[in-house]
């Protein structure tokens, strides 16, 4: 995606990406199809797991075992039809007005959820080879509409991911854990609240090293805002 197309997008009027009727309020999305999204309605209010209606706000049976070193985590959507149709198509083939819309979305969901904004928006960094290759990072396309909307900095340049793991969809529960091990750099002083920013959390293991990591560099209080969110694989 080069500067060119980027404001060709951004120029064009929204068209919704699902069934192509024009857009509304500004979103890529129509107004019927924004609210068929699969909204993450009932989930562990630590975690944001699906749960069935009557655990809405609960704690899953993980979050009950052993407790995420984030302070919590919120999703708007589940990862479900036709939502994930839209974040892989972001990630996969530069649907950057995905982005724009979800983006939106995920800021407006979570303004009504949060006290104060954090000092810092903290997209998932991708290492540099895969930065180069994709030529975006899509966390940091959703990050970009929420930081504006809360006015908070976004991405900072001393976390950085220093090792180029195998893509995390290919794996396994423990072999996400082992592959993420020291992927993350940190290098210096960050803000006492942070919030990361990623598109989709399945097991959770790229939150929870990112935030063992900012932890160690003295952040405080860490949360978690992804854009859907699966069950456990
Ligand atoms: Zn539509
Ligand atoms: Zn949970």
């Amino acid at each position: 995606m080069n500067q060119w197309s980027r404001i060709i997008q951004a120029l064009l009027p929204p068209v919704c990406a699902l069934c192509a009727a024009p857009g509304d309020a500004g979103y890529d999305l129509c107004r019927a199809c924004r609210e068929a999204l699969p909204w993450n309605h009932h989930a562990c209010r630590r975690c944001a797991l699906p749960l069935p209606a009557a655990g809405h706000g609960a704690l899953c049976g993980e979050c009950l075992r052993r407790s995420p070193p984030f302070a919590r985590a919120l999703a708007p959507f589940r990862y479900a039809p036709p939502l994930d149709h839209l974040l892989l198509g972001l990630k996969h083939h530069d649907r950057l007005d995905a982005a724009r819309s979800l983006g939106g979305l995920m800021a407006t969901w979570l303004e009504g959820r949060i006290d104060s904004a954090p000092e810092l928006i903290l997209p998932v960094p991708l290492h540099p080879a895969r930065l180069r290759s994709r030529g975006f990072n899509q966390s940091r396309e959703l990050a970009r509409g929420i930081a504006t909307r809360l006015r908070v900095p976004v991405g900072h340049p001393r976390c950085r991911r220093i090792r180029d793991t195998p893509p995390q969809a290919e794996l396994n529960a423990d072999d996400r854990r082992r592959n993420l091990r020291g992927a993350f750099e940190i290098t210096g002083p960050l803000p006492p609240r942070v919030a990361i920013v990623d598109d989709v959390m399945t097991t959770g293991s790229t939150a929870r090293e990112l935030s063992r990591c900012l932890q160690r560099a003295g952040v405080e209080v860490v949360e978690v805002w992804v854009c859907a969110r699966a069950g456990r694989a």
